[in-house]
């Protein structure tokens, strides 16, 4: 197959253009202690050091009888009277001769001494007051946990750029921390442009679209943990973007738009951003989301200028260029460490046209067969205003800038959405 045209060879590799992205943006510097209630979702803005060992004490893993492993020897059974009882929250304190054992709890403290544990199961009860351990049911050292496992006191438990999720958040718990040291929330303002454009609500209008990017936008944005501010939709004369984009950069760090930003549009908006700050028009080799304008707007009384990421208007490609390009940019911005989306290799199971000199996001649907094998399909049309292809889709197949045609049988990768979307 042909290669895309001549004028198409002009266009940014995705791999460039995320490049000079990157060197665009500097992280927020500022940080805040926040309650651990609060943290979620924010990002670490210094290494945590754990104050104690974790867990602070050898502990059983099992509830069973505890006994000193010594006494194990190859082939024989192991009788041992039961002197007591430990549960979890209380130390025992008496001395525990050869031939006895405790019985113990999941998480009590093991007793001086003791080094393992057979749990109730595995221990046949004689009578009232003993116990005999089958030849090869433990081994000494079995079902302890040792103190320190877990995170040791003066070692890092946590790297600054970590994203506070579930289990960093319990992690910082269980070092007795209350709260924890995090950059402060980036704030994001956000609008559609386009005369065209009505809220949902309005009456409908011949020649006009409901505005879905402010609304697909805000769900991106807020699930990447920044704080958002809608602006709404602005219409396209220069004196309304213009106050659009000087509001925005007053009031956020980072602003993103959607919509007139292509070569068939009116050149106010473009003239409009490039006037307000530095503003590089991209047109980047990717399907959807050709164009796109990425730079910084001014911003009267602040040190750092506000960055702008103005989206194409197609509302597929503005959620595409919004996770190649501004997810990671903002997690940059946030000072999270940037993580690469999850990506499957599958087989394709359909014949896919494409032409080599572009990377192609095509909305995929990847399923697993009872084998455990893992296939590919798209969710049909491919234009870049079908919105339902990435409600039905569960990742984007990516056709690297190289790649031809595909066959079926071919493997592809696919970038999951995994929570994105
Ligand atoms: P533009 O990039 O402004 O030329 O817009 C490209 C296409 O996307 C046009 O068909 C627009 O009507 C449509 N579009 C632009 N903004 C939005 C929006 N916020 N919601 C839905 N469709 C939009
Ligand atoms: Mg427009």
């Amino acid at each position: 197959m042909d290669p895309v045209g001549a004028a198409a060879a002009q266009d940014l590799a995705i791999s460039t253009a995320a490049e000079r992205l990157a060197h665009l943006v500097q992280p927020v510097a500022e940080a805040e202690d926040v309650a651990l209630r609060h943290a979620q979702g924010r990002v670490l803005a210094r290494d945590i050091v754990s104050p104690i060992d974790v867990p602070p004490h050898d502990n059983s893993a099992m509830d069973g009888y505890a006994f000193d492993g010594l006494q194990l020897a190859a082939g024989q059974a192991l009788r041992l009277r039961v002197i007591g009882t430990v549960l979890a929250g209380r130390v025992w304190s008496g001395e525990i001769g050869v031939g006895e054992c405790v019985k113990i709890m999941t998480g009590a403290p093991m007793p001086q001494g003791l080094d393992t544990v057979v749990p109730f199961e595995l221990a046949a009860l004689q009578g009232d007051t003993h116990i005999v351990v089958a030849p090869g049911a433990v081994r000494r050292g079995d079902n302890r946990r040792r103190r320190g496992e877990d995170l040791k006191a003066g070692h890092s438990a946590l790297r600054q750029g970590q994203a506070l999720g579930p289990a960093a958040l319990g992690l910082i718990a269980s070092l007795g921390l209350p709260s924890a040291p995090v950059w402060r929330r980036v704030r994001v303002a956000y609008f559609s442009t386009g005369d065209e454009i009505l809220n949902p609500g309005d009456p409908p209008r011949e020649g006009a679209v409901y505005d879905s990017n402010g609304f697909s936008l805000m769900g991106l944005l807020t699930r990447l943990g920044v704080d958002v501010i809608d602006l709404g939709v602005v219409r396209d004369t220069p004196a309304q973007l213009e106050a659009a984009l000087r509001a925005a950069a007053q009031q956020a760090d980072a602003i993103v738009t959607s919509g007139g930003v292509s070569m068939g549009d009116a050149d106010h908006t473009k003239a409009t951003m490039a006037q307000l700050g530095e503003v590089a028009f991209w047109r980047i080799a990717m399907r959807p989301g050709r164009p796109m304008a990425v730079g910084h707007i001014r911003r009267a009384g602040h040190g750092a200028p506000a960055l702008l990421f103005g989206l194409p208007g197609n509302p597929v490609a503005a959620m595409v260029t919004f996770l190649v390009f501004v997810r990671p940019a903002l997690q940059r911005l946030m000072g999270a460490v940037v993580t690469d989306p999850v990506c499957l290799r599958a087989t394709s199971s359909e014949r896919l046209r494409k032409k080599p000199g572009r990377t192609e996001y095509q909305r995929g649907i990847v399923t697993r067969a009872a084998d455990g094998a893992l296939s590919a399909r798209t969710t049909g049309p491919q234009g870049s205003g079908v919105l339902r292809s990435m409600v039905e889709a569960n990742g984007l197949i990516v056709l690297p800038h190289e790649q031809g045609d595909v066959a079926v049988g071919d493997t592809v990768e696919v970038m999951m959405f995994d929570g994105a979307i």
